[in-house]
């Protein structure tokens, strides 16, 4: 069996700490808490975790500028797990660079998951090198001759449809927000035309079949950005 990774919670809580502490445990994860912000980061720089799950709301600092100091040295996957429910918050969190985000009131279910979730980000990064042919389910994505197959038949994407389609599929389960599209995809530095991304989304979903109640390959989260399958 694999040595279960090494989870960080940075988190002044107590209750939540010892709940997610508990949860991880019982599931042999390796797991180490800080209450502070700088006993977080002291942490980070000592004990060597594998994922990071971040409160925003510490006592002594914003959650946020721990984000922006991780990432100056590490790709390490950090969740952002919150109380705040302010749509901006999560969107600046993901901005700056956090891979995912979980509001409070959470299950110990829902947490495993995305901790399962953030796992995929360790081995991703750490072992395969960008492939220029990826296949979810029917949708085959040829990034060297830019070429889009669903069940095997051609589709045509405009320019914009298929940089919109590679960004998502080349970060599997992770949310993709407004602002990373507009700028990546457009090449806005502001936040671009909502309307524009919402068009463009429709349209792709039509050419590559994922439309009706169930998405197959892209999710909608509201308010925030899409979130490509990890399947
Ligand atoms: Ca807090």
């Amino acid at each position: 069996m694999f040595e279960k990774s090494h989870v960080l919670i940075i988190e002044d809580e107590i209750k939540t700490v010892n709940f997610m502490s508990m949860a991880l445990r019982a599931k042999d994860y390796k797991v180490t808490s800080a209450q502070t912000g700088q006993a977080g980061i002291l942490s980070f720089c000592t004990n060597n975790p594998d994922i990071i799950l971040l409160d925003l709301g510490l006592p002594d600092m914003d959650g946020m500028k721990i984000i922006e100091e991780v990432r100056k040295v590490s790709n390490i996957p950090i969740m952002v797990v919150s109380g705040r429910k302010i749509e901006s918050d999560i969107i600046s969190a993901l901005d700056a660079g956090a891979n995912d985000y979980m509001t409070k009131p959470f299950g110990m279910g829902e947490l495993l998951a995305r901790v399962r979730v953030m796992e995929r980000y360790i081995t991703k990064e750490n072992i395969t090198k960008p492939n220029s042919i990826m296949q979810f389910g029917d949708l085959t994505i040829d990034t060297e001759r830019r070429r889009i197959y669903v069940d095997n038949n051609d589709v045509h994407l405009t320019p914009l449809e298929y940089k919109f389609l590679v960004l998502l599929a080349s970060n599997p389960g992770k949310v993709i927000t407004h602002q990373q599209i507009s700028k990546d995809v457009w090449g806005y530095r502001e936040k671009g035309e909502a309307k524009s991304i919402r068009v463009c989304m429709a349209s792709l979903r039509k050419k590559i079949n994922d439309i009706g109640s169930e998405p197959k390959y892209i999710f909608t989260e509201i308010g925030v950005g899409y979130r490509f399958t990890d399947k």
